[in-house]
């Protein structure tokens, strides 16, 4: 017989995140009679997100809508987005247990979540946390040890239900004293997505992000390149969330160890540099002849010369001998008529 649900109903509060896995978690637990109540992190590290941000018009905007959203609203239980970007950046900063194979904390992301999935669990009188977690999915949050450790370190010992993988894992409270029938969960591990593509079938899921490892801009070789960049010149100084997210947009130029110029690759992500201009150096090719590009820090004027140059290299005007860049904040302004930069010049400064 199916799983004997007894009343009251069980209430999980799931990470979802949008992608295949945490939509099928919380499709079985729906089908279990489970209550559901979902929670989305909004870090300011998705590549969704940022595509949103950006208006990428590669992407057709009602597919740019919160997958985790989408996805609640396929399966009908309500998805909280929590915005907690400013302490998230602390655990990327100095995570306990060191990153994957680029700046990805995931060890750490996931205690985070985790404790605050425990909280809300708390408030709203639930008896589990759920996430879509497949064991030995994903080489570094998803070994044995690491789901161990997660759960221990979240103090949710029992209440924590990965139901992809559950029958490899220990029975959480409600398995072992029968308000949860572990026969109908399920044993899911390693990488291959088969599984999981016939599951969604079955439970008549389509609408969920493609696998999500790759939506994460921290597990980027080249957003970690920069990251580690940034840490590496900030010193002392707090890194703050814009400058993360600057990180994400356009080629980047270190011109010293206090001065960054950030240049647009293309009118979308022009647009979306000109929303930090406020406070930072702005340098534009006159005449309007190619890509907008920040300045960060304060160049002295041989570094400004420098940047400009960088700026005419990318503009209509490359192949000329000089061309003028106007560089300006505030009421300050002057136009600098400089020589392209050579390529082996902005090889050598790209991040
Ligand atoms: S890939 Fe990114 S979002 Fe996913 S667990 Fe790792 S750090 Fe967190």
């Amino acid at each position: 017989m199916g799983a004997m649900v007894t009343s009251p109903p069980l209430k999980a509060i799931g990470l979802i995140s949008g992608g295949l896995d945490s939509a099928l978690a919380a499709g079985l637990l729906k089908e279990m009679g489970v209550e559901l109540h979902g929670l989305n992190f909004s870090t300011g590290f998705c590549k969704v997100d940022h595509r949103r941000a950006i208006n990428d018009p590669r992407e057709d905007p009602e597919r740019l809508r919160n997958p985790a959203l989408r996805v609640g609203a396929m399966l009908g239980f309500p998805v909280e987005i929590l915005d907690v970007a400013a302490a998230y950046l602390e655990v990327v900063r100095n995570p306990r247990y060191g990153y994957g194979a680029n700046v990805n904390p995931c060890i750490d992301c996931r205690i985070f979540m985790l404790h605050k999935a425990r909280e809300v669990m708390e408030a709203e009188g639930a008896d589990l946390v759920f996430t879509g977690e497949v064991l030995g999915q994903r080489p570094m949050s998803q070994y044995r040890k690491a789901l161990d450790t997660v759960e221990r370190d979240t103090g949710l010992e029992g209440r924590l239900l990965r139901p992809l993988s559950a029958r490899f894992l220990e029975p959480t409270l409600p398995e072992r004293d029968g308000r949860l029938d572990r026969r109908r969960l399920l044993s899911i591990q390693g990488k291959s997505r088969r599984p999981q593509i016939a599951l969604a079938r079955q439970l008549g899921i389509n609408e969920y992000e493609q696998p999500s490892g790759g939506c994460c801009f921290l597990a980027d070789p080249n957003y970690a390149r920069r990251f580690r960049d940034l840490v590496n010149s900030a010193g002392t100084v707090a890194i703050t969330s814009e400058d993360t997210t600057l990180l994400k947009v356009g080629r980047h130029f270190r011109v010293s160890p206090t001065v960054k110029l950030v240049t647009g690759r293309n009118e979308g992500e022009s647009g979306y540099l000109e929303r930090f201009a406020r406070g930072r150096w702005t340098l534009t090719p006159v005449g309007r002849a190619g890509t907008f590009a920040l300045g960060l820090g304060e160049p002295d004027q041989a570094q400004f010369q420098v940047m400009a140059g960088i700026v005419a290299r990318y503009s209509r005007h490359r192949d000329r001998d000089l061309v003028d860049v106007q560089i300006a904040r505030g009421d300050t302004l002057q136009i600098l008529s400089v020589t392209p930069a050579s390529d082996e010049l902005v090889d050598s400064l790209l991040v």
